[in-house]
């Protein structure tokens, strides 16, 4: 029986002790695609990511950035953590630091771009408040008037729970969410400056979950 729960994966931007990506993530680049069923380009991720150093930042396995495109740069302990443990459904690629000064070019680590491999899952539109908007099967950009989302609630029936571990959703951003494997493994491995929040099926407020807590499991762990 798969986990029925997802959680949004994001870096912490609360501490201190992390290099700042310039301007967030967006650096990640977006490629653009002609749809052939409506014939309008959509945004792809791209495969390029900047990094920015920043002298006296110490650099986590999770590195903050932010923005609205939701992948993170990890170091190459995350990568092969994610390995090791057999989880499915990411991709990953060097992120180029930039700004590195020319001493330290040969000591910095690598940092990667870490993300979601296709796998796409559907928000609920009805319950999202979307029941009367339109949008294209294939791209899945509006094809009626284009709206924010006030909540998002994810149709998890929709996501493929056998083939993957990372999941996104469309039409309405890029956000990462990971199955409760991916928590496990960041709490086996010890990965620094993670943050995974729940979110129930619902989009935005969740909690973050304290990986690293001496007690485990947190309480209502194993149901659902
Ligand atoms: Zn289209």
């Amino acid at each position: 029986m798969q986990s029925l729960k997802l959680y949004e994966l994001s870096s912490d931007t609360a501490g201190l002790g992390y290099p700042v990506i310039h301007g967030g993530l967006a650096f990640v680049s977006m490629d653009q695609k002609p749809c052939s069923t409506c014939h309008r380009n959509f945004d792809v991720l791209g495969e390029h990511a900047l990094w920015y150093y920043q002298e006296g930042r110490r650099i986590t396995d999770f590195v903050s950035g932010g923005g609205p495109i939701q992948f993170q740069c990890v170091t190459q302990r995350v990568i092969d953590g994610l390995t090791k443990h057999g989880i499915r459904g990411w991709k990953a690629y060097e992120a180029e630091p930039r700004d590195v000064p020319r001493l330290l070019k040969v000591r910095l680590p690598k940092l990667y771009a870490l993300g979601v491999d296709n796998h796409w899952g559907k928000p609920d539109l009805k319950a999202s408040g979307f029941g009367d908007s339109t949008f294209c099967p294939e791209c899945h950009k509006f094809t009626s008037k284009y709206r924010d989302p006030e909540r998002i609630v994810l149709d998890e029936s929709s996501f493929d729970w056998d083939k993957s571990d990372f999941f996104t959703y469309l039409p309405f951003g890029h956000g990462v969410f990971v199955s409760k494997r991916v928590i496990e493994v960041a709490r086996t491995e010890r990965w620094t400056n993670a943050m995974f929040r729940t979110h129930d099926a619902i989009y935005t407020g969740g909690r973050p979950i304290d990986y690293l807590a001496k007690d485990w499991p947190p309480p209502g762990w194993d149901e659902a």
